[in-house]
């Protein structure tokens, strides 16, 4: 490791990137920063693969910077740090999450919710460093350097591979449901068992809440059931959004496909809260799906770090850990077609050691 910093300054790291929107991802190689005296260098193990990277690798969402290599469902083991660092020591496990800095100083910071950085945190990948003009690279990659400060301790007890997804779906599910006051015996509807959703459900159970998945996918009930869920509503027959309308208290909409907020919205009781954490197009929103019963409709995006370190603490308590196919960085395109034909249970996760032997 010294010898490569000795050379170069810059750390020469394998990746796998898309290099515009819609072409395949293939490898690459990228340049990691030499760590600074705050930074920790991690050697990347797992990778989750969130719908946001399709979104993001195929400019879904028209905000791209190509070359891109996405992930930021990071797990990995500490090889150096810098001379200030205080938190990590070599050999510790530990995650990154979608960001890896953000101003410190605006109030969203100062709070703890780092996400909601007024201006704007340092995305993990297709971001810009604090300085405005370095590019930043995510997990689908070796190594990676991350501030101290926004790194990650990984209990002991979670497997690593099933611990990957926890530092995106993870959060995004977990922490709306805490800010927005999930209670116990409360009833709350998942909607889409995905990534996200599946979480949504374990989180959902271990907090005491009946929870019912709606899915468009019949065959995911018996799955349903067994993450925890007490029951299980296919959304393909449209009769479902009459017979069940004013049942739920909390829904949790988690779908990356257009569809029908208004239909969902009636699913809600009085004073109901429906949260968006899926990020499809615009979709159109009537103001008589939420005004009869004073419902809410609102958004919430991923978690701080010190919020992330509360859910990650939960999951080794309550036994959580997500559902996953574990994959060589080969078979990443494949993995791509293959969610968005909705055949994954429930999220892929890179083996970055697929990647290290290539080189
Ligand atoms: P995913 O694993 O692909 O799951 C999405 C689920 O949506 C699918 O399993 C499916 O569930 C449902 N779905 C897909 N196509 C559908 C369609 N045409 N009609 C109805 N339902 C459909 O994706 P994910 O990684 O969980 O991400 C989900 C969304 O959350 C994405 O848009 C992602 O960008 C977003 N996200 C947001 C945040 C945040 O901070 N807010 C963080 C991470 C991700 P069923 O088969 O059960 O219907
Ligand atoms: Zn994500």
């Amino acid at each position: 490791m010294d010898k490569i910093v000795e050379s170069n300054a810059t750390l020469t790291t394998p990746a796998y990137a898309a290099k515009a929107a819609k072409s395949a991802l293939v490898p690459w190689s990228i340049e990691r920063r030499e760590p600074g005296p705050h930074d920790v260098l991690i050697d990347i193990l797992y990778c989750g693969v969130c719908h946001s990277d399709i979104h993001q690798a195929r400019d879904e969402w028209g905000n791209s910077i190509f070359p891109m290599v996405p992930g930021h469902e990071i797990i990995g083991k500490v090889v150096e740090v810098g001379p200030k660092v205080k938190k990590w020591k070599v050999g510790q496990t530990v995650g990154v999450g979608c960001f890896v800095d953000s101003d410190r100083t605006c109030e969203a910071c100062k709070a703890g919710e780092e996400q909601y950085c007024e201006s704007g945190p340092t995305l993990t990948y297709n971001g810009y460093e604090r300085d405005g003009k370095t590019p930043t690279y995510g997990g689908y990659s070796t190594r990676i350097v991350v501030d101290e400060n926004y790194v990650l301790s990984i209990p002991k007890g979670i497997p690593l591979d099933r611990a990957a997804p926890l530092l995106c779906a993870g959060i995004t599910t977990y922490s709306p449901l805490k800010h927005f006051g999930l209670k116990k015996g409360d009833k709350l509807a998942v909607v889409g068992l995905g990534g996200l959703g599946h979480m949504g459900v374990k989180f959902g159970h271990a907090m005491g809440a009946h929870v019912t998945v709606l899915s468009h996918s019949p065959g995911k009930r018996a799955d349903a059931l067994k993450l925890g869920a007490d029951d299980f509503i296919a959304t393909k027959d449209e009769s479902v959004f009459k017979e069940n309308a004013g049942r739920f208290d909390f829904i949790l909409d988690t779908v990356s496909a257009d569809h029908d907020y208004n239909a969902y919205l009636n699913l809600l009781r009085r004073d109901g809260t429906m949260v968006l954490v899926g990020a499809p197009d615009p979709q159109p929103l009537s103001a008589f799906s939420l005004i009869p019963k004073r419902r809410r409709l609102v958004g919430s995006m991923i978690g701080g770090i010190r919020e992330t370190q509360e859910m990650l603490d939960f999951c080794a308590e309550h036994g959580i850990a997500s559902d996953v196919e574990v994959i060589p960085i080969q078979k990443i395109n494949e993995a791509y077609e293959r969610m968005l034909k909705n055949d994954v249970r429930y999220r892929f996760v890179i083996d970055l050691a697929s990647l290290k032997d290539r080189t």
